[in-house]
């Protein structure tokens, strides 16, 4: 595949992003290889190739020379604060993180836990937590040399990675379902980005070959067997642990639910809390919980084989929804001792009423979180010392009414 400096634009030196130093390469989560930054196939999408030529699709992630001690710079704001445990110092922004974690002792009494508190990444620039990831994956792009970048989604990546590339002055173009909330499509198109609709089955195809003959920059996942999105925007995903922990002030969490679909906010906040109990600020990471649109991590994390497809039925949560898992999810979740947990399109509504109805209006996809809570709680999972986090993943404000359920499974992005 032509992914080599053919296809890049001249990027003069100092408009580059600054590196870390402490970031030497990126290794492999299942069997380690090492790549160095230079090496043209970490920005191919495809994830380690060693493993993927022996059937193993797997995502890397970004490796650093000594460990990661968290150095957060309190004078700084949003996520510079933490731009020293992250792959760049800069990157473009527009105001992203620091979003508030809102405690809600109403859902602490009816759950019968300690706290649960809400961290609210609706309150991101464009809605959603996409924008934790979209800077770094651009610095990532710019510092690769090249200027144009290119995801398939389902609205809230779009939107994201169309308004960071317009803050860096490059290219963008996203791939989505011509059912597209018009409100997502108007915030991609708007800000520059070419928009192509094209049905499901075949956005990841036309992904594949304009990053393979365009040398188009592939921000999210276009392989048949995802791998998950860039490994450098992932790391953006620390920063929600690291908030989380600045925030949570004495009461540490134990439980943190996660809505996820390939995994990379999962990930991320998983590193986050690695390098967390590295640094010696906590004792152990907290058990994260993927809330899924149907059974897919629970059935890995009993035996499946993470490869499968999963028949997931039709649902109204678009941006989780699909039929596939990632080793990146089986690793955060194992690593974490976490769970997985399905939650049906009227768990999803309820969640969402429930949410409106203390302050936080949510996609449907991030009421998951919520509906995942009500699983633990039915399945007898929850302690009364429990402090739980959910993660709302993103506003509501943009998303169609879901009316009725959409008549077939979409993939997430
Ligand atoms: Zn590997």
């Amino acid at each position: 595949m032509n992914v080599g400096s053919t296809t890049k634009d001249h990027i003069k030196e100092e408009a580059k992003p600054l590196q870390n130093k402490k970031l030497c390469g990126l290794i492999c989560l299942r069997c380690e290889q090492i790549y160095e930054l230079d090496d043209p196939h970490i920005d191919s999408g495809l994830g380690c190739k060693k493993c993927l030529k022996v059937g193993f699709p797997v995502g890397l992630r970004c490796l650093y020379q000594e460990s990661m001690t968290l150095d957060f710079d309190l004078r700084k704001s949003g996520m510079f604060r933490f731009a020293n445990n992250l792959p760049f110092l800069n990157f473009p922004s527009i105001g992203e993180g620091n979003t508030p974690l809102v405690q809600v002792d109403k859902l602490a009494t009816e759950f019968g836990v300690h706290t649960v508190a809400i961290k609210n990444e609706g309150q991101n620039p464009i809605g959603s937590h996409k924008d934790r990831m979209s800077p770094l994956a651009v610095a990532r792009a710019l510092s690769a040399g090249y200027r144009k970048v290119i995801a398939s989604s389902s609205g809230n990546a779009g939107a994201s990675l169309a308004a960071y590339a317009a803050r860096a002055g490059i290219q963008c173009c996203i791939i989505a379902a011509p059912d597209i909330s018009p409100k997502w499509a108007e915030a991609i198109t708007l800000a520059g980005a070419e928009l192509r609709l094209v049905e499901g089955k075949e956005r990841w195809p036309l992904m594949e070959k304009l990053v393979q003959n365009e040398g188009w920059f592939p921000v999210t996942n276009f392989h048949a067997q995802p791998v998950g999105s860039n490994p450098f925007g992932i790391e953006g995903y620390k920063t929600i642990a690291f908030e989380i922990l600045e925030q949570a002030e004495t009461a540490q969490p134990t439980v943190v639910v996660v809505p996820t679909c390939r995994g990379d906010m999962l990930f991320g906040i998983f590193r986050g809390f690695v390098e967390a109990v590295e640094s010696g600020l906590i004792s152990r990471v907290p058990c994260l919980v993927a809330a899924e649109p149907g059974k897919r991590l629970e059935l890995v994390l009993t035996g499946s084989d993470y490869r499968s497809v999963f028949p997931v039925a039709a649902n109204n949560m678009t941006s989780i929804d699909g039929g596939t898992a990632t080793y990146q999810s089986k690793k955060a979740l194992e690593g974490s001792g976490g769970a997985a947990v399905a939650v049906t399109s009227n768990d999803a509504i309820a969640a969402q009423k429930v949410l409106a109805e203390n302050g936080f209006y949510v996609e449907m996809s991030s009421a998951a979180a919520l509906a995942g809570l009500q699983q633990l709680k039915e399945q007898g999972r929850l302690k009364a010392d429990d402090n739980v986090v959910l993660i709302a993943t993103s506003h509501g404000f943009k998303e169609t009414p879901q009316a009725s359920l959409p008549t077939g499974t979409r993939d997430c992005n």
